[in-house]
Formats: structure tokens, sequence, C-alpha cells
């Protein structure tokens, strides 16, 4: 159907040429689908409603319906039979593909009863598939999109240009409620941001991530601000997007978690890094921060002062009142050292029942103030309804300029271990030459480490005899190390050092398993099966779990009687820890072996303290034999005690450093049974001890 104006004005033109050619007009200027629909047939038809409706010109009113769903064509059939003249309606349509979809603007121009070749309607036609299309798709992604959100742990908020929240998803909104009830969209994000701080500082509005992301275009990524909530603080960790960077911020994306718990555990870890627990004082590591801060912070004339503070007597109380008596009393100590110090003054507690103070540069006197806290924590302490008593001893120590820290509190530690020494209960300041023997302890510690593999250390042997008749029974093995340096070292400067480092466990094996094969051999050598053997058992190793075992397969390895076997624990052991010795001891003695209490009389175990342990042998320290010598009276009475007592428990009495014949008298004519001593045999190495046996020297002319 083409357009040709001439024919217009020169031929007088019929109704229906003349509506023809209307619509040849409103066809050519009009690119839409248009449709003149006749009476019977498609009279005319734009190309587009040709192409959407892939029909012929002139074909058939009945073809135009079947071009579309026939779900669809009562609903044309009716919009055509019932529309008035003049009168438009609108009627969405699907194409008989089922996808494709139509609408048709249909408008009534003549009666549809009458058949003429007249159009009875005009139909507009649009096709509107890919507008659907493209709506669900929008409908699709933004569902999707919330599906998305909805399923996110992490709470998202979209902020629009202005910083007002358009949309904040589930996880968000729990977020927030714990720090106010409302609702968040449509509230501006600074509203609901306010308040919120870092390290304790508020934080002012553009300095919040959102802020950055919406105005600087900068993205924030796990800044962690804390939020006061309805119960309490809650700390939230925010990334921030801003959203189309390229044409300036319109919005931002952000993300939030709730890092509430994560923060506390970390608080707690990091006060716990820094305090004692129980106390709630500065740990260690504190007060050395603490020190390193005072240093910094002073002249190089100024002074700094240390004390370190152990108490006297705790122990005891934890042992009769229980730990969580012991508890109640630190605590208690630590709050009468907080008392008694000044606000510039740091309290630490370094451990156990040990402190320490560092004095503020305005605190005077150290001895003077040490004095005071030694008063203060001796004052009686309640705990339930008995009261208990303590000390302390205390070390000062002090330096101007340069110094190491750690070594002032190790130079306040040794004078503290001096106050000990020199009696408890008093404060003792640092000098330079109490550090000799720390050096020396240091020394000694980090060479006993190799002293086993490299052979080092040897046992002599130390008859034990009857008194009345000088027969030997037995031996006590004692240790012996020399040094890579030749030196010979005496146990009573070594063995407590190896008790502290624990290295008297594996060196006690040893000893147990040297000494046992020693014994067997001379037990067999001189057809002495009754020969004893007392072998030295530190507390550490009586409290190591490792300690029955290693018993157990000397025992099992030396095939030696375990009656022939005697471990001596010394007094002070008892006393320190009864309940867990008590133990230890029956779990030995389960074995067959033999219990002594040795340097019994040195410590102040009262007599009725031994009917709490089963044991066999009593030594008696050589101080009491000393003490016959001072005192005659009082010192017999004393050993007359013991051997009454030994004799009431069935124990046998050794006597310990007899180096006189007057001596070995009296304790004769006192009860005791049996004795060591250098008048009666020296210590002995082995090669001596054969001689000895077999009659070649006599036991006092040989010594290591
Ligand atoms: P201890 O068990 O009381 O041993 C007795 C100590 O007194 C020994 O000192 C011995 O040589 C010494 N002695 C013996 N008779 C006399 C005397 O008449 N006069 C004097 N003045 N002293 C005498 P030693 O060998 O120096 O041992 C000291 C302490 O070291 C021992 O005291 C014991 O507690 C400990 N010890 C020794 N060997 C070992 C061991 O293998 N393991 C453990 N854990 N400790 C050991
Ligand atoms: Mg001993
Ligand atoms: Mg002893």
């Amino acid at each position: 159907m083409t357009f040709n104006p001439a024919s217009i004005e020169t031929n007088q033109p019929t109704a229906e040429q003349l509506t023809t050619l209307h619509w040849q007009l409103v066809t050519a200027v009009l690119d839409g689908g248009l449709i003149a629909l006749g009476h019977n047939n498609i009279l005319a038809m734009s190309a587009t409603a040709q192409e959407l409706l892939d029909l012929p010109l002139n074909a058939t009113r009945a073809a135009f319906f079947e071009s579309f769903a026939c779900e669809d064509r009562p609903a044309i059939q009716r919009a055509l039979s019932r529309l008035p003249i003049n009168k438009t309606t609108e009627i969405d349509v699907s194409m008989p593909n089922g996808y494709q979809r139509c609408e048709l603007k249909i408008r009534c121009v003549s009666d549809a009863s009458t058949a003429s070749g007249a159009p009875t309607h005009i139909i507009e036609i649009q096709d509107v598939t890919s507008d659907l299309a493209a709506q669900l798709t929008v409908l699709y992604s933004a569902s999707r999109h919330r599906a998305v959100l909805e399923g996110l742990r992490e709470g998202v908020v979209i902020i629009d240009h202005k910083g007002r929240v358009t949309e904040a998803n589930r996880a968000a909104a729990m977020i927030f409620a714990r720090i106010d009830q409302l609702p968040m969209v449509g509230r501006m994000h600074a509203d609901i941001l306010r308040g919120a701080t870092v390290e304790g500082r508020v934080l002012e509005d553009r300095e919040l991530p959102t802020f950055r992301a919406l105005f600087d275009s900068a993205a924030t990524s796990d800044v962690i601000l804390r939020l006061e909530g309805s119960r309490g603080p809650r700390w939230l960790s925010f990334s921030c997007q801003p959203i189309d960077v390229m044409t300036g911020a319109n919005g931002a994306v952000l993300s939030v978690h709730d890092v509430t718990a994560q923060t506390l555990a970390e608080n707690d870890l990091a006060y716990l890094a820094h305090h004692d627990p129980l106390t709630g004082l500065f740990n260690r590591a504190r007060l050395r921060i603490e020190m390193q801060v005072a240093l910094a912070q002073r002249r190089a004339t100024d002074n700094m002062t240390v004390l370190v503070l152990d108490l006297d007597g705790f122990k005891d109380i934890n042992d009769s009142h229980g730990h969580s008596a012991g508890d109640e009393v630190l605590v208690e100590i630590a709050h009468r050292l907080r008392n008694s110090c000044r606000q510039n003054d740091r309290v630490a507690r370094l451990g156990g029942d040990e402190f320490a103070v560092l004095l503020g540069l305005d605190n005077g006197d150290a001895s003077e103030f040490a004095s005071r806290l030694i008063t203060s924590i001796s004052a009686p302490i309640s705990i339930g309804d008995s009261s208990v008593s303590l000390g302390a001893s205390i070390g000062i120590a002090n330096s101007t300029g340069e110094l190491d820290t750690e070594y002032l509190l190790m130079c306040a530690d040794t004078a503290m271990v001096a106050s000990k020494r020199y009696g408890k209960g008093i404060s003792t300041v640092f000098r330079d030459d109490m550090l000799d023997r720390v050096l020396r302890r240091a020394e000694l510690r980090s060479s006993l480490e190799s002293a086993i593999e490299n052979d080092e250390f040897t046992l002599v042997y130390q008859p034990k005899m009857r008194l009345h008749d000088r027969f030997v029974v037995g031996f006590e093995a004692l240790l012996r190390w020399t040094t890579p340096a030749g030196e010979a070292m005496s146990p009573a400067d070594f063995v407590p050092i190896a008790e502290e480092t624990g290295q008297i466990v594996p060196i006690g094996r040893w000893v147990l398993q040297e000494a046992a094969e020693q014994l067997v051999q001379w037990q067999a050598q001189y057809e002495r099966p009754d020969l004893t053997m007392a072998i030295n058992v530190s507390a550490r190793q009586l409290t190591d779990s490792t300690f029955a075992d290693d018993l157990g397969r000397v025992l099992s390895a030396t095939r030696v009687d375990p009656k022939t076997i005697t471990l001596e624990l010394t007094e002070t052991m008892l006393i320190a820890d009864p309940r867990v010795v008590a133990e230890a001891l029956a779990t030995l003695r389960a074995y067959g072996v033999l219990i002594a209490i040795d340097d019994y009389g040195s410590g102040n175990a009262s007599i009725s303290y031994l009917r709490n342990f089963t044991i066999d042998v009593l030594k008696v320290d050589r101080s009491l034999v000393l003490a016959l010598d001072d005192d005659p009276l009082a010192g017999q009475a004393v050993v007359r005690s013991i051997t009454d007592l030994a004799a009431s428990l069935q124990l046998t009495t050794v006597v310990e450093g007899i180096e006189r014949q007057d001596q070995l008298d009296v304790l004769q004519s006192l009860g005791c049974e049996e004795g060591q001593g250098f008048f009666l045999a020296m210590p002995l190495v082995v090669a001596d001890v054969d001689r000895y046996l077999n009659g070649s020297i006599p036991a006092t002319s040989s010594s290591q």
C-alpha cells in the first residue's frame, strides 16, 4: 500500500476509497502497528502490524483472531463487539507462541453489525514483550537481590546519597535492634551510629566509615566501633563501599558484623595478659612495662626503686586451711598492699605469694616504706571463723641512670631471698655481693644440664653401723658432682638448684639405678643379703609422676630385695605438703621399700606430726648431736624423747653426724640403735668400700 498524493486531488474518491486514503496517510506518518479491521477481513495494515501478526494484507477477520492465543480470543471478540462507536479500549493479549505479548488499543469506528466495506475498528497493536521481559528481569533481579540479602548472615545496609537508610536486611535489623529498637529504614545513618566510639573516643560524623564512603568515595573495611546498646556495649565491625564511584557517590553499601563476643574475649585476654586474675593487681609482664615507662619518663639522676615481697608462712595457711582460704588471704594482702601504696606506686603480683612494688618518685625512704608494708601484712587476717597471721620478707633494689629493668627486679628478688635467709619478716637492701651468689647459681644451673651425659656424677657410700658393735648394716648413697672445670661440688650446693630446675628428676633416677645396682653387687659379693642402701629423694622427685614407675623399673631390673632399700625424705618435705607426701609415700611403700625421715629435728615438725605418715626409720639430725655439747641435759632430753617416740611407733633410729667417741657413748645410752658419722666411717668411693669390707682399711681414713 503506497501513498500517492496526486490521486487524492485528481480522482473523486468514493467513501471507501476515502477511508483507504486516510488510512494510507495515517500509516505513512505513523510507524506504529495499525490495523483497519473490516467486517470480513483486514482492510489495511501497517508494515509493523503485518510483521507482528505475520498476516498477508486482506487476511480474513478470522485470521486476525487466530493471530492471538486461543485463551485471549474471546476477550478480543468481546472488546470488538461491545465497544461503542468512537470509544477506545485497551487489552493485553498473547500471541499463539505463548511468550510474546501485545497491547491492543482498539477503537470502534463503525457499527460492526453492518457489513460494509468500511473498517469497523482501528486497532493499534504494540509488542510489549521486551518491556515485560525487562520488567520481569528487574523484578526477578530485585527479588533475587532481596533473597541474597536476606540470606546473608552479615548485616547489609544500603544508604542513599543523602545518607538515609533505604534498605537493611534482616541480619542488620537484628544487629541494630540490640543498639536501639527503632526501625532502620528511613533514618539517617549518622543518627543510628551517633555516639560510636573507637578506643574510648566519640567519633564525629565525618569520621564515620559511612560518611567517608558517601562523601569521600572512600571504601573502608573492618572498622570496629563501640556503640552503647540497650543491654551494654556492643562492638560492630563495619565495611563500607561507595556505590557508583565514577559519577560521584550516590549511596553506599554498609556491611556490619557484631563482634561483641570476640571483642569481649579479646578484652579479657588483654586484661589477663596484664593482670593477675585473682587479685586484680598487675602481673609480672605489666610490671615490666610500667618499669620501662617509668624509666623513659625519669631523668637520668632519678632513682628507680623496686621492692619484691614474699609472704612468710603462706604455705602453712594453704595447707592447713585449704587453697580457697589461701586465695582469700592473697586477695586481702593485695588489698593491704594497695592501701599502703601511693597513687604513683605500682603494685604487682609476681606469682604465688610473691608481690612487687615499683615506687613512684615521690615515695620517700624505701626501707621505711617496707617496714610499713610488713606491719600492715602482719595484722591478723580473718578467714571464716578463724584468724591467721603472716609475715613478709622484702628485698629492695634501686638504681639510677641506665638500667635493665629485669636486672633490677632480679636484684630485688635476690635481696628478698637474703631477707628470708636472715630470719624473715625483715627488708634487705640489695648489695652487689649478693649477686655473686645469683650468678654462681645461674652458672651451676647451666653446667648441670649436661652433667648426666658427661658422666660427671658419682656416688659415695657412707657406712651405717649398729652403735653397740659397729656392725655395718648398710650404706647411704651420697651424690658427688665434679664440674667440667674440675670442681668437686657438694650436693648441699647443687641439689637445691637441681630441685628448682627439675633436673633432680633425671639425676635422682640415675642415683636410684646406680645405688640399687651397687647394693645388689655388694650383697652378692660379701654374701650379705641383709645389707641396706639408703637413697636420698627430694621433694621434687617424690611429687613427680614418673618417680614411682622409675622405682618399680629399678626394683625389677636389679631384682634387689625392696626391704633392703630405704628412701630418705627430709622432714621439711613432710611439713611442706603433707597430703601430697602421704599419698606418694603410700604408693612407694606398696613396692615394699622402707621410708626414712631424714634430718629429723632440724625442722619444726612436732613429734605428733609423724603419726600422720607410715614410715620406718627416723634419722636424727646432726644438729641434735651438736646440741648435746651446748646444753647436755636439754640435748639429751630431746634425743631421749625422739628415741622414745621412735620406739613407741616401732621405728628404727639412726643418728647422723657422730664425730666423736663421747657422742657415740651418750647416744647409745639414750637408746639410739644405729648411726653414721665421720667418727664411724667417712663417705667412701666404691673401691674404698671394697677395701673396707675386706678389712684392709679402716673406714675413717678414706674420705670423699
Ligand atoms: P643427708 O642425707 O643428711 O646426708 C648426710 C650428710 O652429712 C652428707 O653430706 C654427709 O657427707 C654428711 N655427714 C656424714 N657424717 C657426718 C659427720 O660426722 N659430720 C658432718 N659434719 N657431716 C657428716 P653430703 O654428702 O654433703 O650431702 C648433703 C645432703 O645432700 C644430704 O644430706 C642430702 O640431703 C643431699 N643429698 C646427697 N645425695 C643426694 C642425692 O642423691 N639425692 C638427693 N635428692 N639429695 C642428696
Ligand atoms: Mg640422707
Ligand atoms: Mg641427713
